[in-house]
């Protein structure tokens, strides 16, 4: 069985915090556990993280990860038109090749207006992780559209916030999971507009994420960037 554990690198708590909290001192904590446990992960970064934090990307491509495209400053791609929805994917995918290649996608909010997967394709995008078990139209496996790979994420990031019995209950072998968490998530975030969004971020995430990995594994699952999802397993 394969699982995949993804990030999406971006602004902290977008769109109601701007600062870079979770790039700054998240994102090493990541790179620690991932380090610890020898998992190769995938980062779905924002283009513009590329001009605001270069090393930070650096720092996600030197360890052997993969870097993935998430929209280049998060704003949502299905409220604007969709000439600017492409150029926006083409500016993030742009801006993140002068680091690595780039060949797998997730979109803000997970909300991806069909005809860009047109555009994913022609530009050399395989794999889009932009549909959920848990948002609609609520895909449970990965499925092929336009000539791209759809594979979802299995639950939203705030599951890392559970207490670990009962987010180990959510993790049974025999279903194969896309993990997915925030850098921001890693940082004890205050004074937030919505109290909800970062209940009980910071050390106990790091904590589950630990405990998650390690618990994937003792089940003898193989943890895979999500470009190799087609080809492993
Ligand atoms: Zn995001």
């Amino acid at each position: 069985m394969r699982a995949v554990v993804s990030f999406d690198v971006e602004m902290d708590a977008p769109p109601y915090l701007n600062s870079w909290r979770g790039i700054d001192e998240g994102l090493p904590k990541i790179l620690e556990v991932l380090r610890d446990y020898r998992v190769r992960a995938t980062f779905f970064t924002i283009g513009m993280l590329a001009s605001v934090r270069p090393k930070a990307v650096y720092s996600i491509v030197e360890e052997g990860h993969e870097l993935a495209c998430h929209g280049y400053d998060h704003r949502r791609l299905d409220k604007m038109p969709l000439r600017e929805a492409a150029n926006n994917v083409r500016a993030c995918l742009k801006a993140l090749r002068e680091f690595s290649e780039v060949e797998s996608f997730r979109a803000p909010n997970l909300k991806l207006p069909p005809p860009l997967l047109h555009v994913l394709r022609e530009e050399g995008v395989r794999v889009d992780s932009s549909v959920a078990w848990y948002k609609p139209p609520f895909r449970l496996r990965p499925s092929v559209e336009a000539g791209v790979l759809r594979v979802p994420a299995s639950y939203p990031s705030s599951a890392l916030r559970l207490p670990w019995r009962l987010l180990k209950a959510l993790f049974p072998r025999g279903r194969e999971y896309v993990i997915l968490a925030h850098p921001w998530e890693y940082v004890e975030l205050v004074a937030h507009p919505r109290p909800d969004l970062t209940l009980g971020v910071g050390k106990s995430v790091e904590e589950n994420s630990r405990r998650l990995i390690a618990h994937l594994k003792a089940l003898g699952y193989e943890l895979v960037p999500i470009r190799d999802y087609m080809t492993s397993g």
